[in-house]
C-alpha cells in the first residue's frame, strides 16, 4: 500500500445492522478499523434504523449477549412465547407453545431503529473502532496489498487505506460492484407492506401467521404493547392500500385477518418493499468480503435476513482476530468456506417457503410446518429448525458465548 491518506486495518462500509455489529464485535480487540456509513445514525429518515420491526433468533440473542449489548436491546423488545397459525378459508389452525419445546421464547422482537440506536451508543460509548459517520464512500480501488477507498464527508474528500474491505453496505452494494462481483436477482413479484398496528386488546407474546390467497400476514408482538404487521401483496393491490385512510387500511385488514387478535384500532405510517431475492455471486473478492445484504438479500417471510448477515459479521469478525495479515487471500477463502452452507441453506430455505406459501394447495398441516420455521422450532422437524436458528455449518464462537475479545489477548 502506498503512504499516502489515512490507514487501517479494516474498513467497514455501511453501518446498518450488520456493518454496525461486526465494528462492535471488533471493537477492543486490537484491531485497527474504521466505520464507514453514510447517513447520520440518529436520523430520523434512517433506512434501516426505520420503523420495521425485526425477528431475532435465539442465535442472535446469543451473539448480541455475547457483545454484552442484549439487556439495552431487550429493553424494548418483545418475546415471542406462542405462534398462531391460520389459514384464511380453512377451518384448521395451530397454536404453539415455546414451553412445550422447553424454549424461553421463539424469538424477539426489537424496532429496527431501537436496535440501530442500541449499536451505536454501544460503539460510541466503548471506543477502539473509528467512526466515519457522515461519510459516503465514492470509489474504491483494489490492489493485492489493499483497497484505497475515496470518501466524501462533511470536512470534503479524503482517502483512507486499509488491508480489508468489508462490503455492508447493503443489496445494492457499490463495494460489491467496484470489485466486480456481480449479482443474481430473482423477483417474487411480491411486495411487503409494512406499518405498526394497535388492536384493543393489547399485543401479548403470540406472533400471528395467516395465509390468504393474496399471500401471508404475518403480526408480531412489539415492546410497546403493538403488533408489527408485515402483509405480503401482489404489486396490484398495493396502491389501493397505501393511498387509502387509516380507518378504511384498519377495516380491509380486519376483513383479512379476523378477529382473533381483537379489533385494529390504529396503524401507523405505511412502507412497501419490493420482494426479491438478491445473492451475490461470490462472498469475497481480492481484499474483500461481503456480508450482510451486500452477500445476500431475501424475502422476509422467514425472517431470517438479518439473523443470517449477523452470523456473516460473527464469523468473519473471528477470523479477522485471528488473521497476521485480516484480507489476506488464505483469511477470505477460510471465510467463503465457513460461509457457504449457512448461505446455501437459508437462502435456499427461505426461497422454498416463499413458494410453498403461495401454492394455495398446500394444507393447514404443512403450512402449520412451515410456518413455525418464522421463528425457529417446530415439533416435526425440530433438528432442522434449531438449524435454522442458529445456522447451517460451524457456529461463530460468539453465538457460542465466547469473548473475541478474550481471544485476541491469548
Ligand atoms: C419488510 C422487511 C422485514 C424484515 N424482517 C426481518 C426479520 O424479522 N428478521 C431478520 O432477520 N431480517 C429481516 N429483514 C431483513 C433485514 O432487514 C436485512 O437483512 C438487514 O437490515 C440488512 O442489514 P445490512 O446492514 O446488511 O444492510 P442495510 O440495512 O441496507 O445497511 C446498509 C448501510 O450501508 C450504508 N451505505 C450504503 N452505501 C454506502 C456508501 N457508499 N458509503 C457509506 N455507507 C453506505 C447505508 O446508509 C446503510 O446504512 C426484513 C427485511 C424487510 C424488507
Amino acid at each position: 500500500m502506498s503512504r499516502a491518506g489515512a490507514q487501517c486495518e479494516v474498513a467497514i462500509v455501511g453501518g446498518g445492522m450488520v456493518g454496525a455489529s461486526l465494528a462492535l464485535a471488533l471493537a477492543g480487540t486490537g484491531r485497527d478499523v474504521v466505520l464507514i456509513e453514510a447517513q447520520a445514525a440518529d436520523s430520523a429518515t434512517h433506512s434501516s434504523f426505520d420503523e420495521r420491526t425485526t425477528a431475532l433468533s435465539n442465535g442472535a440473542r446469543r451473539i448480541f449477549a455475547t457483545l454484552e449489548v442484549w439487556e439495552a436491546i431487550a429493553a424494548q423488545a418483545a418475546a415471542i412465547r406462542r405462534i398462531h397459525v391460520s389459514d384464511a378459508g380453512h377451518f384448521g389452525f395451530a397454536r404453539l407453545d415455546a414451553a412445550e419445546h422447553d424454549l424461553a421464547a421463539f424469538g424477539y422482537t426489537v424496532s429496527n431503529r431501537h436496535l440501530g440506536t442500541v449499536l451505536w451508543q454501544a460503539l460510541q460509548r466503548r471506543g477502539g473502532v473509528r467512526l466515519w459517520n457522515p461519510a459516503q464512500v465514492q470509489a474504491v480501488a483494489l490492489a493485492t496489498a489493499g483497497a484505497t477507498l475515496t470518501l466524501r464527508g462533511p470536512a470534503g474528500e479524503r482517502q483512507l487505506q486499509a488491508r480489508l474491505l468489508v462490503a455492508a453496505d447493503g443489496a445494492d452494494s457499490m463495494v460489491k460492484r467496484a470489485a466486480g462481483i456481480a449479482s443474481e436477482a430473482t423477483s417474487y413479484d411480491q411486495v411487503a407492506l409494512v406499518s405498526n398496528v394497535r388492536c384493543d386488546c393489547g399485543a401479548g407474546d403470540t406472533a400471528y401467521e395467516r395465509f390468504t390467497d393474496s399471500g401471508p400476514l404475518a403480526l408480531l408482538p412489539r415492546g410497546d404493547g403493538g403488533y408489527a404487521l408485515i402483509w405480503t401483496l401482489p404489486p396490484a393491490l398495493l396502491a389501493q392500500l397505501h393511498g387509502c385512510s387509516e380507518l378504511e387500511f384498519c377495516r380491509r385488514l380486519q376483513q383479512r385477518f379476523g378477529w382473533r387478535a381483537g379489533r385494529f384500532l390504529q396503524a401507523g405510517r405505511r412502507a412497501s418493499y419490493p420482494l426479491e431475492l438478491v445473492r451475490a455471486r461470490a462472498s469475497i473478492g481480492p481484499r474483500v468480503a461481503l456480508i450482510g445484504n451486500a452477500a445476500q438479500a431475501l424475502h422476509p417471510v422467514a425472517a431470517q435476513g438479518f439473523n443470517l448477515g449477523l452470523r456473516d459479521a460473527a464469523t468473519l469478525a473471528e477470523l479477522i482476530v485471528g488473521a497476521q495479515d485480516p484480507g489476506d487471500a488464505g483469511m477470505l477463502a477460510q471465510f467463503a468456506r465457513r460461509r457457504v452452507a449457512d448461505r446455501s441453506g437459508i437462502i435456499a430455505f427461505t426461497d422454498r417457503l416463499v413458494r410453498l406459501f403461495g401454492d394455495r394447495r398446500a394444507p393447514i398441516a404443512l403450512a402449520r410446518d412451515l410456518g413455525l420455521l418464522l421463528f425457529d422450532v417446530a415439533p416435526p422437524a425440530k433438528r432442522a429448525l434449531s438449524r435454522v436458528s442458529w445456522g447451517f455449518g460451524a457456529a461463530p464462537r460468539l453465538s457460542r458465548g465466547i469473548s473475541l475479545i478474550a481471544s485476541s489477548r491469548r
